[in-house]
């Protein structure tokens, strides 16, 4: 089976045994808790549309292991044309879902891994290609979510991983047997852990020799023993809990993040892809970031789309859709948003072929989209909040609409145009809100900033793809200058 239903989805998801802790308390079922239900709905919708033969051409690809149709967040990029299909799917679950849809980690990690192991190889004569290759096919045969996880907690910043206070603040081999490696150490920020299959660890900066034990990749199941979970809160999450509609503003769907720590965890050399050999993690972390730096010219563009669409409902249920200056502002945040998608799909059309025949983005273009992306989303929230009005955050809940006595003055106060109802003034500001200010706004804001890289990580990679010596050189030829 290559392709799984979103209903094989989510049973597959049931019969994992994930140890995952959520409000201090272990969760037993985590497909049917109320706070981690909509995250998992959200992946679930890449498994479905790939059932729809509409979006067929963007949601599935074919395998160049098998020739299967295979889904996409399960493909290595054969050409430039599949990286911007990567970046159009993405946008187009963005879309459907107006929160992350979590499996692209596992899909950046998967070229990433390919190419860089592919190149350790040839170079030390490793076989860790040969392993991941084996394990992709797993992942494409199964149609599997695999978390790919690469961000330490990293303890004092200013410190080396192996001069850290507490050598577990960054994932590192602690035995190396015969048959596999004993790990400790744990992974923030894991986006979709508690719905992946499996995870895929790299390592979360280049390393130098010394720090030789913390260069590692491997893959293990998600419920292996030895993993285990601490469920990230998010802002207004417990709304969750009140089993209403309207309060959470989007009802279906959501993302999350884990802490994921592993405790003497056990992996079998099969499946480990990178094992001191420091030189490669740079350029591990290197490419997985920059293949989600080119992710969010699609995810966070495909909210940005709902969000756009929800600032002009709420400006026509206010009466205010003809006043130029909304238009304008409206205008404004498309502006912005294309922007986005244009780095997007640049970095993707300007991509390039590697040794493993992967196609890796255009490494600048990418920086410079995520570069974007930590600015234009708050700015688009920004003139959404803007366009909603104070009404967004100080409106009374779900349970004052419904409540028989005082619902009829909520329904007559908080009217807008005569001709809609209440209730959908209601509940499109509670979506901006969700996206601005809720569970959404960890994807859509705070995200965007740190995800993929903080700020500075991009202006580092810009500097360096820049080719500031070759502008001098341009420079001087023009200004007739002769060193
Ligand atoms: Fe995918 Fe965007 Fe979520 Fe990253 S933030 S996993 S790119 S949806
Ligand atoms: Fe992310």
């Amino acid at each position: 089976m290559a392709l799984k239903t979103a209903d094989q989805y989510e049973d597959s998801l049931r019969k994992m045994n994930l140890k995952v802790y959520l409000l201090g308390e272990p969760v037993k079922n985590p497909v049917d808790h109320p706070i981690i239900r909509p995250s998992m709905n959200s992946v679930k919708m890449t498994y479905a549309l790939a059932q729809d033969p509409q979006h067929e051409d963007l949601m599935t690809a074919k395998s160049h292991l098998t020739g299967e149709k295979i889904n996409r967040f399960c493909h290595l990029h054969q050409s430039t044309d599949d990286l911007i299909k990567k970046v159009k799917m993405q946008r187009l679950l963005g879309q459907k879902t107006a929160s992350c849809f979590q499996r692209c980690v596992g899909m950046d990690a998967i070229n990433a891994v390919d190419s860089v192991t592919f190149e350790m190889d040839q170079k030390l004569g490793t076989k860790y290609h040969e392993r991941f290759i084996k394990f992709l096919k797993m992942m494409q045969e199964q149609d599997l979510t695999v978390d790919g996880a690469m961000t330490d907690p990293k303890g004092d910043r200013g410190l080396p991983p192996s001069k850290q206070a507490d050598p577990d603040l960054y994932t590192r081999v602690v035995e190396k047997r015969k048959d596999g490696i004993v790990v400790c150490g744990a992974k923030a920020h894991q986006t979709g852990a508690i719905n992946s299959h499996w995870i895929l660890v790299m390592p979360t900066i280049a390393m130098s020799k010394e720090d030789a034990d913390y260069a590692l990749s491997f893959a293990a199941p998600a419920d292996a023993e030895g993993i285990s979970y601490i469920y990230g809160r998010q802002s207004c999450d417990t709304r969750k809990l009140e089993g209403g509609e309207i309060d959470v503003g989007n009802r279906q769907f959501g993302g999350h993040e884990a802490l994921m720590i592993f405790d003497n965890l056990f992996v079998p050399w099969e499946n480990v892809f990178m094992c001191g050999e420091y030189e490669f993690s740079g350029a591990l972390v290197e490419r997985f970031a920059g293949y989600h730096r080119q992710s969010y010219g699609g995810c966070k563009v495909g909210v940005g789309d709902v969000l756009i669409g929800a600032a002009a409902l709420a400006a026509e249920y206010n009466g205010a859709a003809k006043a130029s200056h909304i238009k304008d502002k409206l205008i404004e945040m498309i502006h912005l948003n294309e922007t986005l998608f244009s780095c997007g799909i640049a970095c993707s059309a300007q991509g390039h072929k590697t040794a493993s025949g992967t196609y890796l983005i255009d490494l600048l273009l990418a920086n410079v989209c995520k570069q974007n992306i930590t600015r234009f989303p708050y700015e688009i929230a920004r003139l959404a909040e803007d366009i909603a009005g104070g009404l967004m955050v100080t409106m009374a809940s779900e349970k004052d609409l419904r409540h028989p006595e005082i619902g009829k003055i909520v329904k007559k106060y908080f009217k807008g145009i005569a001709t809609v109802p209440t209730e959908h003034r209601c509940r499109v500001l509670r979506l901006i809100e969700n996206i601005t200010l809720g569970t959404a706004a960890v994807g859509y804001r705070t995200e965007s900033m740190h995800g993929a890289g903080s700020p500075q990580a991009q202006r580092i990679m810009i500097s360096r793809q820049g080719n500031l010596e070759y502008k001098k050189k341009l420079a001087k030829e023009i200004a007739g200058i002769k060193d």
